[in-house]
C-alpha cells in the first residue's frame, strides 16, 4: 500500500443538498486523519457546494465531455468542472462505458479534455466476468490502459488507475485477494514501461468494487493496492470513514 492511502468516494446519482453535512462530517474526520487522503466525487449539482463545503478532502466529478465548449446540450465541460472547484475527474468508469456507450477512443479524448483543464484523473478499468472466466481479464484491462495512458500528460501523482471489475461493481461481490494483486501488479509494471520507475512508481492504483468497511482492511494490505474507489460506501459518513479508517489499520474500523 502506498504510504497515504487514496479513498475516494463515487457518489453517482446520489446526492442532494441534504446530504452537504455527510460531506461536511467526511470532511472535518479527514482533519484529523492526515494519513489518509480523503476525496469526493458528487454529481455534477453539488461540486461546488461540497467544494465550498470542505476543507480537507479533495473534490472532483464522475465525468467530463470530451469538447471544449460548445453546441452540447446537457453536457459538462472539464473546464467548467474546474471552474466549479474539481480537481480531479474520474473517467472511463465501467457505468459510463456501458451505459454511454463510451469506448477507448472516448475515454482517450476525454483524457486530453481533462489534461487541457489541469484535472488530475482517475482512470478506471475492468473486465467483466464473463472475459475473466475465458481467462482473458489481465490482457483486457491492460489493452484498455495502454489505450488511455498513452493520451495522459501528466503521470505521478496526477493519475490514478482504479481497477474494478464489473462483475464486482454495486453486487456486494468483491474479487479475490489474489486476482486483485495479480491484476495491480501487473498494472504497475505497465505504469512502470509507460512513465519509467520513478513516476510509474507514483501513479496510485485503487480497488474498487463493493469495498466497505468489512473488507477494506483485507484489500488494502495487498501489495500494489493503494487506496479505494467506493461507491455504495461512500454515501454515508459512518461507513466511508471506517474504510478510511482500515486503510490505516485503525483498530475501531
Ligand atoms: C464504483 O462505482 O466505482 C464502485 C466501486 O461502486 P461500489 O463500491 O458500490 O461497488
Amino acid at each position: 500500500m502506498a504510504d497515504r492511502p487514496y479513498i475516494v468516494g463515487n457518489w453517482k446519482m446520489n446526492g442532494m443538498r441534504a446530504m452537504l453535512p455527510e460531506a461536511r462530517a467526511i470532511d472535518r474526520a479527514a482533519q484529523r486523519l492526515m494519513k489518509v487522503e480523503v476525496a469526493l466525487a458528487p454529481p455534477f449539482t453539488l461540486i461546488h457546494a461540497v467544494h465550498r463545503e470542505v476543507e480537507q478532502i479533495g473534490v472532483g466529478a464522475q465525468d467530463c465531455h470530451a469538447g471544449r465548449d460548445g453546441a452540447h446540450t446537457g453536457d459538462v465541460s472539464a473546464a467548467m468542472i474546474a471552474d466549479a472547484g474539481a480537481k480531479f475527474v474520474i473517467l472511463g468508469h465501467s457505468e459510463r462505458r456501458a451505459a454511454h456507450r463510451e469506448d477507448n477512443d472516448m475515454v482517450a479524448a476525454k483524457i486530453a479534455a481533462a489534461n487541457a483543464a489541469g484535472l488530475d484523473i482517475i482512470l478506471c478499468c475492468g473486465e467483466s466476468l464473463e472475459t475473466r472466466d475465458e481467462g482473458r481479464a489481465e490482457d483486457f484491462v491492460l489493452g484498455q490502459l495502454r489505450h488511455a495512458l498513452a493520451h495522459v500528460d501528466a503521470a505521478g501523482e496526477r493519475l490514478t488507475v482504479a481497477y474494478e471489475p464489473v462483475w464486482a461493481i454495486g453486487t456486494g461481490r468483491t474479487a479475490a485477494p489474489r486476482d486483485i494483486a495479480a491484476m495491480h501488479a501487473a498494472i504497475r509494471t505497465l505504469l512502470v514501461e509507460s512513465f519509467g520507475a520513478e513516476e510509474g512508481a507514483q501513479v496510485r492504483i485503487l480497488y474498487g468494487g463493493s469495498v466497505k468497511p468489512e473488507n477494506a482492511r483485507e484489500i488494502l494490505a495487498l501489495e500494489n493496492v493503494d487506496g479505494a474507489l467506493v461507491g455504495g460506501a461512500s454515501l454515508s459518513a459512518e461507513s466511508f470513514l471506517g474504510i478510511a479508517h482500515a486503510a490505516i489499520g485503525d483498530e475501531d474500523a
